[in-house]
C-alpha cells in the first residue's frame, strides 16, 4: 500500500519547491511577490537582493592588479599563475617584482644574473682544473 502523505503537497510554480497543498495560495502569493529565480544559478533570491546576489555571485570581477575583467571563478588561478602583474620572485635573487617584469629582470636586465651564471661556470672550470691538477701530481 503506498504512502500516503496527509500533507499532500503541490509544487509552486514560481520557486519549483513542494510546499504543503494547503498553504500554496499563501506561499505563492508570498514568493512570487518578494522571491526571484536568478537566472543563472537557478537559486530562489529575494527580489530585494537580485541585483546583490547576481553582483556578489555572477558579475564579472576586475583583477586588483591588472584590472582585467574576467568570470569571478577563474579569478584564483588568474591571480596565482596568470595575472602578469602578480608579484613573484626572482629565483636568482629572490627579489620580489611583477611577472611581467621578470623575463626582462633576469635576461636582459641587470646582466646581475649573467654574472651569477659567469661565477657558476668559472666556480666549476675551477674545481675541474682542482680535479686535473690533483690526478696529474
Ligand atoms: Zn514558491
Ligand atoms: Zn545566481
Ligand atoms: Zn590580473
Ligand atoms: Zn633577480
Amino acid at each position: 500500500m503506498a504512502v500516503v502523505s496527509d500533507q499532500a503537497t503541490s509544487i509552486c510554480s514560481h520557486c519549483d519547491r513542494a510546499i504543503p497543498s494547503t498553504n500554496l495560495d499563501l506561499h505563492f502569493a508570498h514568493c512570487s511577490r518578494n522571491l526571484e529565480k536568478c537566472k543563472i544559478c537557478e537559486d530562489m533570491v529575494p527580489r530585494k537582493f537580485a541585483e546583490e546576489h547576481f553582483l556578489s555571485t555572477h558579475a564579472p570581477v576586475a583583477c586588483s592588479l591588472c584590472s582585467e575583467t574576467m568570470e569571478r571563478e577563474i579569478l584564483a588561478v588568474h591571480r596565482g599563475e596568470n595575472c602578469p602583474k602578480r608579484i613573484v620572485t626572482c629565483e636568482y635573487c629572490e627579489f620580489p617584482l611583477p611577472a611581467i617584469d621578470l623575463f626582462e629582470h633576469q635576461y636582459v636586465g641587470t646582466g646581475q644574473n649573467y654574472v651569477i651564471f659567469v661565477a657558476d661556470i668559472l666556480d666549476s672550470e675551477k674545481e675541474m682544473f682542482m680535479r686535473v691538477d690533483a690526478m696529474e701530481s
